[in-house]
């Protein structure tokens, strides 16, 4: 159950609704968000929503039975909008195409990346600073410095930045230079990390676990959510398989049964979810036709030279005949 609660209730008041569901065996957690106070209530007996409804500083009386809560479509029927500012809206009804190289390399590759994205209309750029590698000797990302690199030439041509936090320690230094932070697979349940971009005011694109199913992603979502913050994006990024003709199984099932299961718009990630650059493009109109409100696309001037990800990326030209057949796609949708 969801008890929303006005944003000038008392404690008291919040104390007298505790105590009512006390008495019904509920356990309440209070959740302030950065735009709302609500009280989540779990495991407990029949009670009399009106009468929750009735009480004084409540707005809303919801019955959740999901076990994720505030992540749930039963409780908010509307979809989320992420606004990024300047224009750019992530679930607004129309697909948002995301693009950027597997790893910032140097500013030479930011500024042609960007010349790139701002030909194709693309708005917002992904880049890896702090590179999760499945070896240690692997190229591990140009930190702080390069993020800062790439969030200046960036912000000069108003192209919104994205990337991945590995670490709750990142959180803080990492803030003026994103405007979304991104949460890898690898850390889909890094529950202490997902509790403290949970604290932070900026929306956190949240990827699904390896070998994560969808009650755990939007769990790790609830997580973020019940320390405050509210903006969220689900990415479907692939899973691992029995299957080894490619790297991932990207699980297009999972876009249409997130959207259905909670109002947070929902990413496909094709490069990652398939691994292998000429069937990233069919991927992502399957991802977009299955309903996903944005797409994540590693992109690069010269994919085979690549730091990271060379297999799965495309070349500038290939995202350029993408965004063509997106957009015959969105008409044929139309
Ligand atoms: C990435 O986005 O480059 C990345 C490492 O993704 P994932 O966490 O999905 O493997
Ligand atoms: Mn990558």
């Amino acid at each position: 159950m969801i008890i929303t609660l006005t944003p000038h209730i008392t404690e008291p008041q919040i104390e007298e609704i505790g105590a009512l569901l006390r008495t019904h065996g509920w356990s309440a957690s209070l959740v302030k968000t950065q735009s709302g106070t609500y009280l989540v209530g779990i495991n407990g007996k029949e009670i009399d929503v009106r009468h929750v409804g009735r009480m004084a500083g409540v707005l809303d009386v919801h019955r959740v039975s999901d076990v994720y809560k505030l992540v749930s479509r039963q409780w908010k029927v509307k979809p989320t909008i992420i606004e990024l500012g300047d224009g750019v809206r992530i679930g607004a009804g129309t697909h948002t195409l995301m693009a950027g190289p597997c790893s910032i390399e140097g500013e030479d590759q930011v500024r042609s990346t960007v010349r790139c994205l701002k030909r194709l209309g693309i708005r917002v750029m992904r880049g890896g600073v702090f590179k999760p590698r499945s070896s240690p000797y692997s190229f591990r990302g140009l930190g702080l410095e390069g993020l800062r690199m790439f969030s200046a030439i960036a912000r000069e041509e108003k192209i919104k930045v994205i990337t991945e936090v590995l670490d709750a320690s990142q959180i803080e230094s990492m803030y003026e230079y994103v405007d979304m932070y991104q949460v890898g697979a690898r850390n889909s349940q890094n529950f202490t990390l997902l509790d403290q971009l949970g604290k932070v005011d900026k929306p956190v694109l949240l990827k699904r676990g390896i070998s994560g199913t969808l009650e755990e992603l939007l769990q790790s979502a609830e997580y973020i959510f019940s320390n405050g913050n509210e903006r969220i994006l689900l990415c479907e990024r692939g899973i691992r398989s029995f299957e080894k003709s490619y790297r991932n199984t990207l699980d297009l099932n999972a876009i249409p049964y997130l959207k259905e299961k909670s109002h947070l718009p929902v990413i496909v990630d094709p490069s990652h979810g398939i691994g292998v650059r000429r069937f990233v493009p069919a991927m992502t109109l399957a991802g977009i036709a299955a309903g996903a409100d944005g797409s994540l696309i590693e992109v690069h001037e010269r994919p085979e030279e690549a730091k990271s990800d060379a297999a799965q990326t495309l070349s500038y030209e290939e995202a350029e005949e993408l965004t063509l057949n997106i957009e015959k796609l969105a008409m044929a949708l139309a």
